[in-house]
């Protein structure tokens, strides 16, 4: 099953608890615009290099369309319609006034120097200028994209169309950018993964967290949970799984990953190292949280699983028929449209004061976003409650819900 069609199964099964008419089924789910471009660049070495690059704009009842940017040689037209589906039904969890798109380029940027990267982002900006912009679509970062190339990509962007920084978020703070947007999905993770064991009856100190990834909001999440108590048994990155099951000591870790080139884990020392793939798989973990690729829980290793929680911190990280396996063992899955939603939280918080000309000291950033991450989990946990369905149907309700609502109010947007 490839990802488009995965999102699409979550949106039927919430689907089926609304009384939706077929055709307003399908046009929910129906991108309302695909955009596929030639990215050619010249390398350093002087030779033409061609990748592909994509723009979806799922849906933008609710506003303009807001989602990130993907750099991963993975990208492709149907991994962007999943991703920037489900931009749409996370904005609506979060009651954001945004509809759902996102882009990227099929690139492994890690062959790249830096200054390929900036020609790459520049180009991709020509071919897409006029159709993104502060009202109508608002990039951000994703995998393989950060500050800086977002600082190119609202530079290129204001060539054609002037000033106006509201044109993407994630930007460097001296920037425009936010403070508090680099740790917002790491901090948002942390937040509900907290919040969910509450209400589970763990304690923190008796609760082992193993998390896939250690980018941007692995290592985020890491430090916000370790902060909180809970011990960070193993992190993994495409160096290996580095494990300590006493809990390992997150600021070392952190330390390290700082001073490595590629920002990994490779050659630390103080743990076990194991092999990539065993980091899903370990033994006594309560809470697993994928915060790397899409489908890596599958139909295949979902029985090798021994975790009681998952917190799907990178989006779309369980198959379906891994979820209803997990569903079936009285496994509680906290969806990536809610549990990732801190990232275009603070991301519209940008967006605002770059509207405003204002900005926001960190405090208030962290306290807007700690609201907003609460009120949506209470939201989406009281809609599980009265339904008996999974905290994903619950939140696939509540998204489709509220875009429905607005198709319906003010008619098909243009
Ligand atoms: N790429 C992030 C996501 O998947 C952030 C998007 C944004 O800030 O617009 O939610």
């Amino acid at each position: 099953m490839r990802a488009f069609e995965a999102t699409q199964h979550f949106f039927d099964v919430a689907a089926e608890h609304l009384n939706i008419s077929a055709e307003m089924r399908e046009a929910l789910l129906t991108p309302k615009r695909e955009v596929q471009v030639r990215v050619t660049i010249e390398r350093d070495n002087g030779r033409l290099a061609n990748y592909v690059g994509f723009r979806v704009q799922h849906d933008n009842h609710r506003g303009p369309m807001k989602g990130g940017l993907r750099y991963h040689p993975d990208v492709d037209l149907d991994e962007t319609r999943a991703l920037a589906s489900l931009m749409t039904w996370k904005t609506a969890v979060v009651d954001l006034p945004y509809g759902g798109a996102k882009g990227g380029i099929g690139v492994d940027p890690s062959e790249l120097s830096p200054r390929e990267i900036e020609r790459l982002t520049r180009v991709f900006v020509d071919q897409i200028h006029d159709i993104v912009g502060p009202d109508t679509d608002i990039p951000a970062p994703d995998m393989g994209t950060d500050h800086r190339v977002m600082a190119w990509f609202r530079n290129q962007w204001e060539k054609y169309h002037g000033f106006n920084p509201a044109v993407i978020t994630g930007k460097p703070v001296e920037e425009y950018g936010a403070k508090g947007r680099e740790e917002a999905t790491g901090r948002g993770v942390g937040t509900l993964t907290g919040k969910l064991c509450k209400r589970l009856g763990y304690k923190p100190e008796k609760t082992n967290i193993a998390i896939q990834g250690f980018g941007n909001v692995g290592s985020h999440a890491a430090k916000f949970l370790s902060e909180s108590q809970f011990p960070i048994v193993a992190v993994s990155d495409i160096s290996g799984t580095y494990y300590d099951p006493k809990g390992l000591n997150v600021p070392s870790l952190l330390h390290h990953k700082l001073g490595h080139p590629r920002g990994l884990m490779e050659g630390y020392h103080q743990c076990q190292c194991l092999p990539v793939n065993a980091l899903l798989e370990l033994n006594d973990v309560q809470v697993l949280i994928p915060a790397a690729l899409g489908g890596v829980i599958t139909e295949k290793n979902v029985g090798n699983i021994k975790a009681s929680v998952i917190i799907e911190a990178a989006n779309g990280p369980v198959h379906p028929a891994a979820d209803k396996a997990l569903s079936d063992r009285g496994v509680t899955v906290l969806p990536d449209i809610l549990a990732n939603a801190g990232g275009v939280t603070v991301s519209y918080f940008e967006w605002v004061q770059n509207r405003q000309h204002y900005r926001w000291t960190l405090d208030r950033v962290r306290q807007e976003l700690d609201h907003t991450m609460n009120q949506a989990f209470e939201n989406v946990w009281q809609t599980a409650q009265e339904r008996n369905v999974s905290l994903r149907t619950a939140a696939y309700i509540i998204g489709i819900t509220r875009v429905r609502r607005s198709a319906e109010l003010a008619g098909f947007a243009s």
